[in-house]
């Protein structure tokens, strides 16, 4: 089932089918495989994919920039070592320092915990002919927030609604919105996980406060399953992307981020004077 021979628009469709949240739909994640093995059966194919289209959000990007009329959202959430920072690295690698900024959401400082939790975020979306990417989001607020009990429930409950909100009024804004969550299995994180503890080069990475948040691994589950039902919005739909091979969470990202900016389709300018008329000495 190669790209070549399906055609690319038809092989969108149906990767994006299988990955795309319905506006108020149950979507389990339990009943979801992390692994997807038909959605780009090949690592080499998905390797090469990757690669078409990172030059080609590049390319689109500068047009984006050109434009000065809207900006792209990517949000990115997932569970400790779902491969959020490997996906900015690996789709947005080539584009260059200027055209991307990379947003990384923690835990909020004081400052941030003295204004609405939405404060920090707004002031992070991207500004018009930016593409912006948010490892960790406003979701946090819905997730570790409510799975450790970090503000009453009843003010969680209200969150979804102002999400959605909050969302509508960025697309209405020219801001369009992406969102992906990475989903791995139990399994992949605890190698995940072991790998950090194998490998001098990736003690920094962990963090004791992981294995808290792994033991409540069934909370976190129910916290998404609630998120995706109550915020995949037909402005803003959630994608649940498999995340247990890094390539094709690579290949599938990078294929709905390229599809995305080519509806946007976005223009040079017209040029406010003559060029032919302009004489350089
Ligand atoms: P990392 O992404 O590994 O750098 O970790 C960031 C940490 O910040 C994670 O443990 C998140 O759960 C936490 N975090 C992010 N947003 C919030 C929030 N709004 N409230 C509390 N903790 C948060
Ligand atoms: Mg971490």
């Amino acid at each position: 089932m190669s790209r070549q021979a399906l055609g690319w628009r038809m092989d969108y469709d149906t990767l994006d089918h299988a990955i795309r949240i319905a506006p108020k739909a149950k979507a389990p994640l339990k009943g979801r495989d992390p692994l997807c093995e038909h959605l780009f059966p090949d690592k080499q194919e998905a390797e090469e994919a990757l690669r078409a289209d990172a030059k080609a959000i590049d390319a689109m990007q500068d047009v984006l920039w050109a434009e000065r009329k809207r900006a792209l959202l990517v949000v990115l959430q997932g569970i400790d070592t779902s491969g959020k920072d490997g996906t900015v690295r690996g789709v947005f690698n080539s584009c260059g320092p200027l055209g991307v900024a990379v947003t990384a959401f923690g835990k909020p400082s004081e400052e941030e915990l003295s204004h609405d939790y939405l404060w920090r975020v707004h002031k992070a979306v991207p500004k018009r002919g930016m593409i912006g990417v948010f490892n960790r989001s406003h979701y946090e607020d819905v997730l570790v927030v409510k799975v450790r009990g970090l503000a009453p429930a009843a003010e969680v409950e209200r969150r979804y609604e102002q999400i959605n909100a909050f969302e509508k009024h960025l697309t209405e804004n020219g801001v369009t919105v992406l969102k992906f969550m990475l989903h791995i299995s139990k399994d992949e994180q605890r190698k995940r996980l072991q790998e950090r503890l194998d490998d001098p080069k990736k003690h920094w990475k962990f963090n004791p406060g992981d294995l808290e948040d792994r033991a409540l691994w069934d909370d976190y589950v129910a916290a998404y399953d609630t998120m995706l039902e109550r915020c995949s919005t037909a402005h803003a739909p959630w994608r649940v992307t498999p995340a247990d091979k890094k390539w094709r969470r690579n290949a599938i990202i990078s294929a709905v981020v390229r599809r995305t900016l080519e509806e946007m389709n976005p223009a040079y300018p017209k040029a406010e004077f003559d060029p032919k008329a302009i004489t350089i000495e």
